[in-house]
């Protein structure tokens, strides 16, 4: 699993290297970056160069070799759970506590820091909205974090309020002001750590797709991370840093280039946003992900020169959060707080329905069914439109609920994905298209994930016909399908990107703020007793 330092400087020769799935779990890569400016050679008053050999006769005052200060960097990033997850269960928060607390006790100069993604999205945030994951960072000692996306998932407000909360500073060098040019209120562009006399100066990058896949404040411009670099660079290192350390939100191309377009000038990258463990080099720079959750945490061990305050080498593991390691137990008493608040106000009753509703998958994906027609009408209400289209695959839990009450805990079970509810149009030519592709994958003993849920339109196929030539009639609100005419969809932002071969649907659109559970919990809370039926809008013919 040795990564060995040949393959690592042909690597470098080569430019990038990119590798996925955990091949190389442990790493060293010994480079020279210079320091931020050749007056910044103050020797540091506690240096462990005072622990350099000291004997007379053998030591050539020039080339004495001097114990490097060593400092360590600890990393995760996209974590949404609190507890262990998947299978087997990995992570945790009272775990990595545990790892960062050793770790900080092996070596007084560590960093905790965070690469971005935790406010959102998670059954915990639907009660709390983020506030459990800044309670829990700052109780487990973060240095620094950058923004991820799903930051601005809830919008400006809430976003003002986690930062409010938070011990630690937030940053981001790209993520501006549109009035005043410069970070938005809250963040800093970058932020210096003096470690025995070294200073660190962590620059924050979030990538530009934030600005359509969240909700960030319409006062808000993300500007391109290798333009921002360029800027920040020069100001880092006028701040006084001998190191620059990219903590980013970046996809990793974006990672590479703002590595290989500032060649030997940035230490050491690390990112996240993919939930996968990558390990890469660009420009000399090594850039480093996790996987999402905190399965993993990377140590990263900076040896740096005490006199010249360049780095000499970097060497990283990558520990796994497993069940081998014991929980912290204060924050595992602050974890089940918060499960134990989840738990009562999961159990919280949004409204009640009149009639069952089931949502076993084998009818969910092949029919008509009262609760598809009820999540699709409730959609179309919310967006207030001609036509509403969800995807079956989207209507989960394969559970019957008897008539009665309704928590929240049912409609998250009915739609967990936090899909987002966007608003566009269409002409009945492409609704007629995305109608004959939710029917495509209908077949005998087969349940596609892409079967059609409507609203406001009613509709027959053929089944035994070719695929493409199965939708025999369309109406929309009573009247015959127009191919021309255009007509108002509500649907979710995972179909109108084209997912599930819904390709017919890409268009740009307009997100409703919050989630599809969120908005139709709000539905039935509004009504109290829902009482959705079957009204023929899919008909299969059979003969
Ligand atoms: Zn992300």
């Amino acid at each position: 699993m040795f990564v060995s330092r040949y393959q690592f400087l042909t690597a470098l020769l080569a430019g990038s290297v990119f590798v996925s799935g955990g091949l190389f779990s442990q790493g060293s890569l010994a480079t020279q970056i210079p320091p931020a400016s050749s007056s910044q050679t103050i020797q540091a008053e506690n240096s462990p160069a005072k622990n350099a050999p000291t004997s007379t006769e053998t030591v050539i005052k020039t080339s004495a070799p001097v114990t490097p200060i060593h400092i360590t960097l600890l990393h995760v990033n996209d974590v949404y759970q609190l507890s262990p997850s998947g299978n087997p269960k990995l992570g945790g928060l009272a775990r990595l506590a545990t790892l960062v607390k050793a770790a900080k006790k092996e070596n007084p100069n560590t960093l905790f820091v965070f690469s971005g993604d935790t406010i959102s999205p998670s059954l915990e945030s639907h009660v709390f909205r983020g506030k459990q994951m800044i309670d829990l960072w700052n109780q487990l000692g973060v240095s620094v974090a950058v923004l991820g996306n799903h930051e601005f998932d809830y919008g400006n407000d809430v976003l003002k309020q986690r930062l409010s909360e938070s011990k630690f500073p937030w940053i981001a060098a790209n993520v501006l002001d549109k009035k005043t040019g410069t970070p938005i209120e809250g963040i800093s562009a970058y932020v210096i750590k003096d470690l025995a006399g070294i200073k660190l100066g962590f620059l924050g990058l979030l990538t530009v797709d934030t600005q359509d896949s969240s909700h960030p404040s319409p006062n808000v411009r993300f500007a391109d991370p290798v333009e921002t670099t360029d800027k920040a660079l020069p100001e880092i290192k006028k701040a006084g840093a001998d190191l620059v350390i990219g903590l980013t939100h970046l996809s990793m191309s974006d990672d590479q280039r703002v590595a290989r377009l500032h060649p030997m000038q940035i230490a050491l990258i690390l990112g996240g946003h993919e939930h996968t463990l990558l390990q890469s080099v660009a420009g000399g720079t090594p850039i480093l992900k996790m996987d999402s959750d905190a399965a993993k945490m990377s140590q990263v061990d900076l040896y740096i020169d005490p006199q010249a305050h360049t780095l000499e080498h970097i060497d990283w593991k990558v520990i796994p959060v497993d069940s081998t390691v014991v929980e912290d137990p204060d924050i595992a008493a602050n974890v089940a707080h918060y499960e134990d608040q989840l738990t009562r106000s999961m159990g919280d009753i949004v409204g009640s329905t009149a009639v069952p509703l089931d949502a076993a998958q084998h009818k969910v994906r092949t029919q008509e069914t009262v609760l598809g027609n009820f999540l699709a009408d409730s959609l179309r209400k919310i967006g207030k439109t001609d036509i509403a289209l969800l995807n079956s695959g989207g209507i989960r839990s394969n559970t019957q609920y008897p008539a009665g009450q309704l928590t929240l805990k049912d409609v998250i079970s009915w739609l967990p994905f936090e899909n987002r509810v966007v608003r566009s149009s269409l002409t009945g030519r492409a609704i007629k298209a995305a109608l004959e592709n939710g029917v495509s994958g209908i077949q005998d003993d087969n349940e596609p994930g892409s079967f059609p849920v409507v609203s406001g339109l009613k509709f027959t196929y053929d089944a035994r016909s070719p695929i493409g030539q199965r939708v025999t009639q369309v109406s929309v609100n009573d009247s015959p399908l127009q191919a021309d005419k255009t007509y108002s969809l509500t649907t979710t932002d995972y179909l109108i990107q084209g997912k599930d071969g819904y390709v017919m649907l890409k268009r740009p659109f307009h997100i409703i703020p919050g989630t599809d559970s969120e908005l139709i919990a709000r539905l039935i809370k509004k009504e109290k007793t829902i009482s959705p039926v079957l009204d023929g809008r899919i008909k299969r013919l059979t003969e």
